[in-house]
């Protein structure tokens, strides 16, 4: 829950898309700073279940499970209801109404051109991405964003043209609605929403993100099935280190490598102490571990780095009516404050409920 102090926290919104079971990838790549933003900013975090059926619609089966494996990852990694607003995108309907709003001046060439576009209908292939849904999912996303009139929203470096798109159409709005009335009676001290603009364009956040390379040292990713979940148990994790690929350069015990070309090496780097990749960085150098010994270690620190979000997830699943009293909790906060944006919207665009007294 927020502070009383005087000066309100600068507002920080982001969402994940519920792919089921959170992997390292999704953890390090965000999560695990969402968990260090919630103590520094009014946070609001969503599960976008909505965007799961822009490349999904044919088969909406998992939606709900793996909404749920998705809210069961955050709160095991330690974000908390007391400290940010946790909800699911579709139980704020506001969102699609804003998002509707939007398609009415968002012009079609600002949806061709982002890049993801074209990217995902290549990758996946397999899907008929030519539906209305699939081009608007970006502006989907900056409804998901501006109405809650965040100041940041952390990304990684291939999200940061979804925040671009985001401050254009709050631009473009901005130019053809202004703002009716004072929004003097707002209860949550919104700053933002006071602003001469009903829209104001929210920064990205550049949030850190260490290179995570799956077992098959490419990206971890679920598409490409070389992931470490946050739910693996140790053997399991164990188990898929074993045949992880190595410096290539190490083709017998013999041959010394490094580990700065090493999948392996790169997880030593995120996860390892100080004093295991010195060991790392000598052994593989001088030949004299072996890369088996070297996987195990890398598995140690993964291990003990998952040991007590499983702890906490477990506790959760036991007691799976109080993750939907937090989701509920979460909705409501969301909801009031999406509606005085909404409010501040209907009413610049001539849309109030009472069209005798409005002005
Ligand atoms: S010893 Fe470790 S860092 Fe070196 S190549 Fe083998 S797995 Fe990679």
């Amino acid at each position: 829950m927020s502070t009383t102090s005087s000066a309100p926290r600068k507002r920080v919104l982001s969402g994940m898309r519920p792919t089921g079971k959170l992997h390292l990838g999704n953890y390090m790549g965000a999560l695990h700073n969402w968990v260090r933003l919630q103590h520094e900013y009014d946070c609001y975090f969503f599960i976008a279940d909505w965007h799961a059926l822009t490349t999904d619609y044919a088969d909406t089966s998992q939606v709900k499970q793996n909404t749920l494996e998705v809210v069961l990852d955050f709160l095991a990694a330690g974000l908390s209801p007391e400290q940010c607003v946790i909800f699911i995108q579709s139980h704020v309907k506001a969102h699609a109404e804003l998002h509707l709003l939007f398609s009415m001046i968002t012009p079609l060439g600002w949806l061709e051109r982002v890049p993801t576009y074209k990217e995902q209908q290549e990758n996946l292939s397999g899907k008929d991405l030519s539906t209305y849904g699939f081009l608007g999912y970006p502006l989907l996303q900056s409804a998901d964003i501006l109405i809650y009139q965040p100041d940041f929203v952390p990304v990684g470096q291939d999200q940061v043209a979804h925040v671009e798109l985001t401050r254009e159409v709050a631009r473009r709005f901005n130019q053809f609605y202004k703002p009716k009335g004072t929004a003097s009676s707002t209860s949550l001290g919104m700053t933002r929403a006071q602003s001469a603009e009903i829209l104001p364009e929210p920064q990205a956040l550049l949030t850190p993100s260490p290179k995570l390379p799956g077992t098959d040292g490419r990206k971890m990713s679920k598409s490409y099935g070389n992931t470490i979940l946050l739910t693996d148990p140790e053997s399991v994790v164990r188990q898929k280190m074993k045949p992880m690929v190595t410096d290539p350069a190490r083709v017998r015990r013999t041959d010394p490598g490094n580990p700065d070309k090493c999948p392996v090496g790169d997880l030593h780097r995120v996860f390892s102490s100080q004093e295991t990749l010195a060991k790392v960085y000598d052994g593989c150098t001088t030949a004299s571990i072996g890369c088996i010994e070297c996987k195990g270690w890398a598995a140690d620190a993964i291990v003990t780095m998952l040991q007590p979000i499983q702890e906490q997830r477990a506790k959760y699943e036991n007691d799976l009516p109080l993750v939907q009293d937090i989701l509920n909790d979460g909705t409501k906060r969301a909801a009031v404050r999406a509606e005085e944006t909404m409010v501040r919207v209907r009413a610049a665009m001539g849309l109030e409920e009472n069209l005798i007294n409005a002005r």
